[in-house]
């Protein structure tokens, strides 16, 4: 039986809009530009994963809105993600970002509205569904508490758990013994270890400090250059590929997302990591968290069509 993946998180609605600068208090500008994108760590992450042909089974919450409506299409019809365990809250709204983007600068105000009600009823239905060596992934875009409650339950159930501490955030030491990967970047990690990782030495030294509490694998993205995997038995380095990036929002969701499915498809975790970290390198040649997201059935699929894009 092919595996699968449950993803606990955040469903978000962005607002977009460009200005040529910020208004001040009390005063009203014009911007241009206005555009609505979907978004959400879990949500991007499920996405990837899900479109990379991945069973992709989402935990999370929306209001009863009309962004709730554009979010669920969007995750069912776009990326085949099983939103059976969403479930829409009445008196909240779904989870919004109001994004205004001066020059190449953002500021954002975010509303977590439904993603925080999520309740762990919910988790344990969904998990009723899951199989030993189903991954279970999430991020910290939805109630701390809960997160590290449904780890326990899956665990229990003898999934493979993931995390990736966005927005960084402190893991209790007994949260760590139930995570079997943990997925950083660079800044995560400088927030969780206290060192700042860029090459195979200062990762060794991050992981030292994370796994003496307990994860037992440690994934670390480095931007530009690339992701180094280390556990107890394994180190591996992929370099970045060199391309002609257009923009880098959602790269870390897309490489999360690529890197699990191709996982869960039985594939090495060398041969995973590279086809994440070409797939986010791809992500990285359009505009958006998701809208230049593509199917490739193959690793082999995926550096032809990367190749147009190389620098
Ligand atoms: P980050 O979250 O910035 O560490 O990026 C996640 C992953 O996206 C990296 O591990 C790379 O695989 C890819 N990536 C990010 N930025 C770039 C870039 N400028 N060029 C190529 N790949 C990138």
């Amino acid at each position: 039986m092919s595996k699968k993946v449950f993803v606990l998180g955040s469903i978000n609605v962005d607002l977009m809009i460009n200005t040529p600068r910020l208004p001040e208090k009390g005063e009203t500008i014009l911007g241009s530009n206005f555009r609505i994108s979907m978004g959400g760590k879990g949500a991007n992450q499920a996405a990837s994963c899900g479109l990379l042909g991945t069973e992709t089974i989402f935990i999370g919450n929306v209001g009863n809105d009309d962004f709730a409506d554009l979010a669920l299409e969007d995750l069912e019809n776009n990326f085949s993600i099983d939103t059976r365990f969403i479930r829409r809250k009445n008196d909240i709204s779904t989870g919004t970002a109001v994004i205004t983007q001066v020059d190449n600068d953002n500021v954002i105000i975010v509303d977590s509205g439904a993603n925080m009600t999520i309740d762990l009823d919910q988790v344990h239905s969904a998990l009723n569904e899951a199989n030993e060596g189903d991954v279970f992934l999430a991020q910290f875009e939805v109630d701390f508490d809960l997160v590290k409650e449904s780890l326990k339950l899956a665990k229990a159930k003898h999934m493979y758990t993931i995390i990736n501490p966005a927005p960084a955030n402190e893991i209790p030491d007994d949260m760590l013994k139930d995570i079997d990967c943990l997925i950083l970047n660079q800044s995560e990690t400088e927030i969780l270890s206290g060192i700042y990782p860029e090459d195979l030495d200062s990762c060794i030294e991050a992981k030292e400090i994370l796994s003496s509490k307990g994860v037992k694998a440690l994934l670390f993205t480095l931007g530009a250059n690339g992701c180094l995997y280390i556990d107890e038995n394994l180190e591996v380095e992929v370099p970045g590929e060199r391309v002609k990036v257009v923009d880098t929002t959602g790269a870390g969701d897309s490489f999360i997302g690529a890197y699990v499915s191709s996982m869960v498809k039985g594939n090495s975790i060398e041969a995973s990591l590279k086809f994440a970290n070409a797939y986010a390198a791809f992500n990285c040649t359009n505009r958006g968290a998701r809208s230049g997201l593509k199917r490739f059935g193959t690793y082999a699929e995926l550096v032809k069509g990367l190749e147009k894009f190389k620098s």
